[in-house]
């Protein structure tokens, strides 16, 4: 449906609101009014399926009284208080999240997972200097990966299409290639010494001096940068090598988090121990702003000296409001109850099966991958060269969709034109109605490309 020209609420929009990303278009911007599980209403009245959950946040869908409630009991209660003291909810997810990742990690609450990156670079470095080694600043990430918008999250993000107008951002960031199965399928199941991308960081640490070395950070499955999936010991490779050159791994968990992947963590999936990981989005389902920081007990040690050179020196105003953590608490519970994690393993697996049988023979589809309810369908302008497909072909399927009531994502690397895979990342509460639709619709739009 198309927009009223009149619509006042639009004319407002125009007038007063700077978007994300999006260039105004009254013909295309929704007014979402309303939303209760995997979907949503606009101004309009009409109804989509959200295949996106927002961004990637919407964990447990939409409409969860329960967590209105959890925050609305909170708020009531004890509105904030900083945690340079402490409170109950901080207090009691801060153990939960310690319980979900195994044990051994503190947590330090931020809001957004751009400042759980910035929070986890500074306790990084300053663990290093805690510990006498001076000179670790730098930090290795990758290309294509996205760790956020501030200058140091910025700085760790390997797309140069969302800096190169801010620079220059934080120095001593290194940028590797990050392994690309659908390009490189031999080494699904290599080991980690065979990995040339492991082999990247094991010599950019050699190259640049172990002991400037003071950390790696990484997405599980990189996401916004096109919804790539490691080989199976690529992490594995990383940690490895991270510990050989005295350097910490971070992990950004801040999509991959919360049973995006079938796993409460992403990292879960590759037998790994990180020894820092951050996380956000799922972490509430976005119903608020709340982010984490988890330090294993080790690094956090380094810190728990009395003088003053030994303070964390980082404060948050808003860092782990009470409504967030108690609507944190809430959220989980409803995770571990609905049996989520495992529901996203099954969902994705039936949704990737249903896309892989309807798009089989589609000359543009190059790869359909994904784990648990994270999915990624590279379009290529033909299947032996593997060169992306144009973006307006993606737009048009995107645009296709959602005139049938279908939201679904793009994402890429803009500059290399790899801006060419679709992305689906739904709530984890999406049923198997909704995923047959989702599977129709989309192949009907890839289908239209090529006439069919
Ligand atoms: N890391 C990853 C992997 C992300 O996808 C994002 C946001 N999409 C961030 C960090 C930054 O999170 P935020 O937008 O909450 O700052």
């Amino acid at each position: 449906m198309e927009n009223k020209k009149d619509d006042v609420l639009l004319m407002k929009d125009k007038e007063y609101l700077w978007h994300s990303m999006k260039a105004y278009s009254p013909d295309t911007t929704m007014v979402v009014e309303k939303a209760k599980g995997a979907w949503v209403v606009d101004q309009n009245g009409k109804r989509y399926l959200d295949a996106m959950a927002g961004l990637w946040c919407v964990n447990v869908g939409y409409g969860r009284k329960e967590l209105a409630e959890a925050a609305y009991e909170q708020l009531k209660n004890m509105a904030y208080f900083p945690l340079t003291q402490s409170h109950r909810p901080a207090i009691e997810l801060a153990e939960k999240l310690n319980k979900m990742l195994g044990e051994d990690y503190v947590i330090f609450f931020s809001n957004s997972g751009s400042e759980a990156n910035e929070t986890a670079f500074k306790i990084v470095r300053q663990y290093h200097q805690q510990k006498g080694d001076v000179n670790r600043y730098k930090f290795i990430s990758r290309y294509r990966g996205y760790h956020g918008n501030s200058m140091g999250a910025l700085a760790a993000t390997g797309q140069a299409q969302r800096k190169y107008k801010y620079e220059p951002l934080s120095p001593g960031f290194i940028h590797v290639a990050p392994p690309d199965l659908y390009r490189s399928s031999d080494e699904k199941e290599a080991n980690p010494e065979e990995l040339q991308s492991v082999k990247d960081i094991d010599n950019v640490m050699t190259w640049e001096l172990s002991e400037t070395m003071a950390g790696v950070i990484m997405e599980p499955i990189i996401t916004g940068g096109g919804i790539l999936i490691p080989p199976e010991k690529y992490m594995k490779g990383v940690k490895q090598v991270c510990e050989k050159h005295g350097a910490l791994l971070i992990v950004d968990e801040v999509i991959c988090g919360f049973g995006r992947t079938g796993e409460p963590f992403g990292f879960m999936n590759y037998g790994v121990k990180p020894d820092v990981i951050t996380m956000a989005k799922g972490i509430t389902s976005a119903y608020l702003p709340l982010s984490a920081t988890a330090v294993k007990k080790e690094v956090y040690e380094a810190f728990k000296g009395t003088e003053e050179y030994d303070y964390f020196r980082h404060i948050n105003t808003f860092g782990g409001n009470p409504a967030a953590c108690a609507l944190a608490i809430k959220n989980i519970e409803i995770m571990e109850n609905e049996n989520l994690f495992f529901r996203s393993k099954t969902m994705g697996a039936y949704l990737k099966n249903g896309l892989v049988e309807a798009l089989r023979d589609h000359p543009l589809v190059g790869d359909i991958r994904g784990k648990g309810l994270l999915l990624g369908i590279e379009l290529v302008s033909d299947r032996k060269s593997k060169s992306p497909l144009n973006v307006e072909s993606l737009n048009q399927v995107i645009a296709g969709c959602k005139q049938k009531g279908i939201l679904i994502g793009k994402n890429g690397a803009t500059v290399a034109g790899y801006n060419n895979v679709l992305s689906l990342s739904p709530p984890l509460i999406i049923n198997k109605e909704e995923v047959d639709l989702l599977i129709k619709i989309v192949s009907e739009e890839i289908g239209r490309l090529i006439g069919k």
